[in-house]
């Protein structure tokens, strides 16, 4: 799994607690930390609080649980209107304005390719596909297949073989869906991380904006490449670095172009944003990662969007930075 991005927190002061509770979520991990908690919150309460709505959000929108919501959607073959919940299309309704964003590099109907790489819920047997399993599943991809209610909230497929993967957006609404949680109980610092999909807001326990640290993107390493910090927002990592299999000398990612069928094939190794909002924040990082080292940055900087490339050259990294990521960079 990809943990792209380490929060760095204070340690707890007596005066000044901190709660910490981690554990395992959506095949990876999740730490969720509360700097100054309110009285009744306790470290049971916090893990309870958490795990409710991370297994709720699987029950929504996992792809790895064949009961959950987008499970059943996937697998039925209707092409009329099927009724879904507020949260469902909230999530699709992201991913397809990432995919307009991002000229389809982005593209929740991504899935049949996904699986076919072996990089979905189906075993992985790390093997090129051959190229008519390629045409094949690319014919049932494309976000313009997807037809999307708000009243009452319904989703509708243009062919009933769609099958829609919110694996890149999955981390990131649920580290936005735990922060809600934590805010209703009244808490007003924390930080929650979903492997590289962490959402802040106010200080930690040592009243500093968090720290937390982008990877150097090598595979079978963890090192600190920077720290960047922030007080309100979140914070996405997408690489290429953890998720993939090599033949034949080549590397192939679980990054996915949707316009060729084909694992990502250029030198970015992995890209940071930051935004409001945690779903968007994952999903962008993952588009601004499949449109690579050249139209990447040149998205991001038209859109202002604070974003963190690393582009791997023969000797090392490059670095590619927005303006708008500037001031969060640690010196
Ligand atoms: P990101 O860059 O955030 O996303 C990459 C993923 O997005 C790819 O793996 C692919 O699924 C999809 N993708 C690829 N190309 C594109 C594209 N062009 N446009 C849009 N999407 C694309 N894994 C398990 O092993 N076991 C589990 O039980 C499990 N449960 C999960 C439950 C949920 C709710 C979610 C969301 C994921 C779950 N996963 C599980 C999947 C695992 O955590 C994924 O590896 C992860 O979601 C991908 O996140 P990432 O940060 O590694 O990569």
């Amino acid at each position: 799994m990809l943990v792209a991005a380490l929060g760095l927190a204070g340690c707890g002061d007596p005066l000044d607690p901190l709660l910490e509770v981690t554990g395992p979520t959506m095949g990876t991990f999740y730490s969720v930390k509360v700097a100054r908690p309110p009285a009744e919150l306790t470290t049971e309460t916090l893990r309870e609080t958490v795990t409710t709505v991370l297994d709720q959000v699987i029950a929504e929108i996992s792809t790895y649980d064949p009961t959950s919501e987008l499970s059943r959607l996937n697998a039925d073959p209707t092409t009329d209107w099927v009724p879904v919940s507020a949260e469902l299309l909230d999530v699709v309704a992201e991913g397809q304005r990432i995919s307009e964003l991002s000229g389809g590099a982005f593209d929740i109907t991504v899935g049949p390719l996904v699986n076919l790489w072996g990089f979905g819920p189906e075993h992985r047997d790390g093997t090129v596909p051959d190229a008519a399993a390629i045409a094949a599943a690319l014919e049932r991809v494309g976000y313009d297949k997807l037809a999307l209610r708000a009243e009452p909230p319904a989703i509708r497929k243009a062919r009933g073989d769609i099958y829609i993967d919110l694996s890149a957006l999955g981390e990131g609404q649920g580290a936005a869906r735990v922060a809600s949680a934590l805010e209703a109980r009244g808490v007003t610092d924390y930080m929650v991380a979903i492997a590289g999909a962490i959402r802040v807001r106010g200080h930690n326990a040592k009243g500093a904006p968090w720290a937390i640290a982008i990877e150097e993107p090598t595979p079978g390493q963890r090192s600190v490449h920077r720290i960047i910090e922030i007080s309100d927002g979140a914070l996405s990592t997408s690489g290429d670095y953890r998720n993939f299999f090599e033949e034949g000398g080549q590397r192939y990612s679980h990054e996915i172009d949707p316009k060729t069928g084909r694992p990502i094939a250029h030198s970015l190794a992995s890209v940071t944003v930051i935004d409001a909002d945690a779903t968007r924040a994952d999903g962008l990082a993952t588009a601004l990662m499949v449109m690579g080292e050249a139209r990447g940055p040149a998205l991001a900087e038209a859109e202002q969007i604070p974003a963190y490339f690393i582009v791997r050259e023969d000797a090392g990294f490059r670095v590619v930075s927005t303006a708008a990521f500037q001031r969060y960079l640690r010196e």
